[in-house]
């Protein structure tokens, strides 16, 4: 599909919590080929959009679109299948399994027990090393998991993330928690992932990485898209600076 056409496109998307509408008619569009980022200030509804759009929680309406295929209320492995690989924002790995175990599992997720049995090619555990290597924690590969720092782990995640090589990457406050040095070893790979074709959509409070990562932005505020662009655009534009600095 060719860059600059949309990938993900939500209709009128709408969740409610009780009274709290954390979104709220959302239409927005991400773009083929890009790096989209999504921010907007805590509590603006940026999980809650992440979560509608990769099925982890149903919208109450709206629609969802990944191309021109509607996804709305899919469940997550259908839209994972579908080509949307995403990372979460509390780490999701597996904490009693070594690294290399969780890269591994990560290719195969519905037959963990062909992987207990040993039965991955070593074609398969070499292309586990070399994203490891990529992701900067190759020499962990014999550690657990839970024995890991918050960014090597978000690191972790991220590798498993790639190993089913999905077009289409959601990241949800990849920073988060993550030290200054370990951001930028994930800036860096993002980029060099994006030249190589994949797609990605990072949700995240970290203004900064956003505006030197991404080449399409949306701002959320209070549940609904406020303003789109790129970073130029969006830094400059008074709607942003009011709903983050509250002017
Ligand atoms: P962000 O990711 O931008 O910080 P969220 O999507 O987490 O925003 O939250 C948006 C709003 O919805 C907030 O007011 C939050 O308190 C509320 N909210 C989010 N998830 C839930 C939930 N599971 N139950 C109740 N309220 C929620």
């Amino acid at each position: 599909s060719a860059v600059g056409t949309t990938i993900l496109r939500t209709e009128g998307l709408t969740k409610s919590f009780g009274g709290v509408h954390a979104v709220k008619d959302a239409t927005v569009t991400f773009l083929d080929g890009k790096i989209n980022g999504l921010i907007g200030p805590n509590g603006s509804g940026k999980t809650t959009f992440f979560n509608c759009v990769t099925g982890m929680i149903k919208p109450d309406s709206g629609r969802v679109y990944l191309h021109d295929k509607e996804v709305t209320r899919w469940a997550p492995h259908k839209i994972a299948r579908a080509g949307l690989g995403r990372s979460f924002q509390l780490c999701r790995t597996f904490p009693r399994m070594t690294v290399l175990e969780n890269m591994l599992v990560a290719v195969q997720p519905h037959s963990l027990a062909d992987y207990l049995g040993g039965s991955h090619s070593p074609e398969t555990v070499e292309r586990a090393r070399r994203m490891l290597a990529r992701v900067g924690i190759d020499h962990l590969e014999t550690a657990e998991a839970r024995d890991l720092s918050y960014g090597q782990q978000k690191l972790l995640e991220l590798g498993s993330t790639l190993m089913s090589d999905p077009p289409f990457v959601m990241l949800d406050e990849p920073a988060g928690g993550v030290n200054p040095s370990l951001i930028e070893r994930i800036a860096v790979l993002i980029r060099e992932l994006n030249a190589e074709g994949t797609t990605f959509l990072i949700v995240e409070h970290n203004m900064e990485l956003i505006m030197k990562l991404c080449d399409h932005i949306v701002v959320f505020d209070r549940g609904a898209p406020i303003a789109t662009g790129t970073p130029d655009l969006i830094q400059s534009d008074p709607r942003v600076l009011e709903a983050y600095l509250g002017v």
